[in-house]
């Protein structure tokens, strides 16, 4: 499992220079090293960097069962991945090798170099995220996944585990021959799948997402008796950009998300027009990059804990989250955008995950190889997910209740979606009855013109039919509008009482923003998104200079 060449090394672990070094002594605390000490593993509580300064230690990974000697580090080279940024416990162990001395950064101190001195948090930072695709790449870490691709918690969780970015081994009860053996060992019965082992020994039997996150110690780091100057719920495209800009603008910033990072956008194969990415950019990439910058500038980021209710009477405010914890805030941003409108038709909830699906990774495409697929919508996501899938799947049915796309998809993904074999555009064209035992066999859909039914053997249906506002936990704290969307600016002047004007994105209550999709009369992409996230900031600090 060593990086194959003494480049990917290189690449994997630079080398700090002297210039470096002399600035870090000045942070860190030395020590020498024993051999064979081991410095931290898996269970070490938030452990610093250590610079190996003479001797060498070794890091240790454990992949598909196997434990293996990941690197050898030797003067200059240094341990440390995204896990020191967030607080979490490491993913690897390592030991000493040959006896000597190593500098030891703790993660405050760590912070504050990735803030302060530029060049050498860009070399530690571009190596800690080299190493967090390496190990994802080679599925080292703290997690294995005992699953079927038949059981939608199984892809709940695979989908929680990869939009976190977090490393682990997959095993599919229905390929692997070896199966039973590998469910003995652990005590676990067919039936418990998805069964998720956690730092080695935890057994999870169909854990909740909030029960892997508590496990491998996502939420690790956040006090929960500060009074931080802003709470941001929801950690979409929108969420991530008010972290970014609050906390590089050295505000106290804590983001609650209910799921992972990354929200609607994080569901998409690829997005093209996001400025700055001209060959397009995934969802989930784009996700990642802005959790790690959000946590490089000091975000803390709750992960899988959703905000349940909102005490707004008077600042600071207080969100309490649906495993019964309190946070309070100065100001807060809401971020919580929308989630995919459901079929509405009978019983058709049960095929969720298990033939019905709401978002297009290749986590799904992987499960549509070679299989005629539906995909219900005429927005930009049924197009973008049409044309992604078009290239796993057999045959793609486009199903749009209007007569054509030309006013709701953008015109470069009309020409893509004409250009592409496999893909039929049905237009006035509604799904009538989804069928199936545990999971979804067939679909009949009707066509408006004709009146005609027509019943198709297709077990993969997308659905991709814009959103409704997750503002339910709002309660009537602020004013909505009537599709439930969050009223701002010049929408909350009536019965507005202070002496200013209220902010372009600031709600009916002073100091609580709303920003991205949830908020009534926004543009659904996320360039606005984002923009909005930094703008809300700025309004943020002007709140907080009043308070
Ligand atoms: C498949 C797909 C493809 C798309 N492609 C494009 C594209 O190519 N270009 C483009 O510009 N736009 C695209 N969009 C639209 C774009 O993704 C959205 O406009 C954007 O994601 C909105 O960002 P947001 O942060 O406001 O909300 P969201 O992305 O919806 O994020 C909201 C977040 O809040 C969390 N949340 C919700 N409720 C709670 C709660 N109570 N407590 C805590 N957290 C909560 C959710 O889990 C979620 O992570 C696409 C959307 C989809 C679905």
């Amino acid at each position: 499992m060593l990086p194959d060449t003494p480049e990917q090394h290189a690449i994997l672990f630079p080398r700090l220079n002297e210039v470096h070094l002399s600035e870090l002594r000045q942070r860190g605390i030395l020590r020498r090293t024993l051999a064979s000490e081991v410095l931290f593993d898996r269970k070490t509580e938030r452990p610093g960097i250590f610079i190996v300064l003479s001797g060498s230690i070794e890091l240790v990974g454990e992949a598909n069962g196997q434990v293996a000697v990941l690197a050898e580090l030797k003067p200059g080279e240094f341990t440390g991945e995204l896990t020191q940024l967030s607080g979490r416990r490491s993913l690897v162990s390592c030991r000493v090798l040959e006896p000597g001395e190593v500098l030891e950064v703790d993660r405050a101190s760590l912070r504050e170099i990735m803030q302060s001195e530029a060049t050498i948090g860009n070399v530690l930072l571009g190596a800690f995220v080299q190493r967090r695709i390496y190990l994802i790449a080679n599925a080292v870490g703290n997690a294995v996944l005992i699953g079927s691709q038949h059981s939608s918690d199984t892809l709940r969780l695979r989908s929680f585990l990869v939009r976190n970015g977090h490393p682990y081994t997959y095993i599919d009860v229905d390929r692997e021959p070896d199966i039973q053996s590998v469910l003995d060992q652990f005590a676990i019965r067919f039936e418990d799948v998805p069964v998720l082992i956690c730092r080695g020994d935890v057994v999870l039997r169909s854990p909740s997402n909030a029960d892997a996150a508590a496990c491998f110690d996502l939420n690790a780091g956040i006090d929960q008796t500060d009074v931080f100057d802003v709470i941001v719920v929801g950690a979409g495209p929108a969420g991530l950009a008010a972290a970014v800009y609050g906390a590089s603008e050295g505000l106290d910033v804590l983001v609650i998300e209910g799921n992972a990072p990354g929200g609607q956008a994080g569901s998409s194969s690829r997005i093209e027009n996001y400025l700055g990415f001209p060959l397009g950019v995934s969802g989930q990439e784009l996700a990642e990059r802005a959790f790690v910058q959000a946590e490089k500038f000091g975000a803390k980021i709750s992960i899988a804990r959703r905000a349940r209710t909102l005490e707004c009477l008077q600042p600071p405010y207080r969100i309490f989250l649906d495993d019964a914890n309190m946070f309070k805030a100065r100001t807060v941003v809401i971020a919580t955008g929308a989630r995919y409108r459901r079929l509405g038709l009978e019983g058709a909830d049960r095929f969720d995950g298990n033939g019905v699906y709401y978002g297009a990774t290749p986590l799904e495409a992987a499960m549509c190889k070679n299989e005629e697929v539906a995909i219900v919508g005429g927005g930009n996501s049924a197009g973008q997910a049409a044309v992604f899938l078009a290239s796993f799947a057999k045959h793609i049915h486009l199903l749009v209740r209007r007569p054509n796309l030309s006013s709701t998809m953008s015109k470069y993904l009309i020409s893509r979606i004409e250009a592409t074999k496999n893909i039929s555009l049905c237009t006035l064209t509604i799904v009538e009855r989804l069928e199936g035992d545990k999971s979804l066999e067939r679909i009949r859909w009707k066509a408006l013109r004709t009146q005609a039914i027509e019943r198709h053997e297709i077990k993969r249906l997308f659905m991709m039919t814009g959103g409704d506002p997750n503002t339910a936990w709002l309660g009537d704290c602020v004013a909505l509008d009537a599709k439930g969307f969050v009223k701002t600016g010049a929408g909350v002047m009536d019965g507005w009482n202070l002496a200013r004007p209220p902010f372009p994105l600031e709600t009916s209550v002073p100091g609580i923003f709303a920003i991205g999709d949830a908020r009534a009369e926004s543009i659904k992409r996320v360039a606005s998104a984002v923009g909005e996230g930094a703008m809300s900031i700025q309004f943020v600090h002007q709140v907080l200079a009043t308070q």
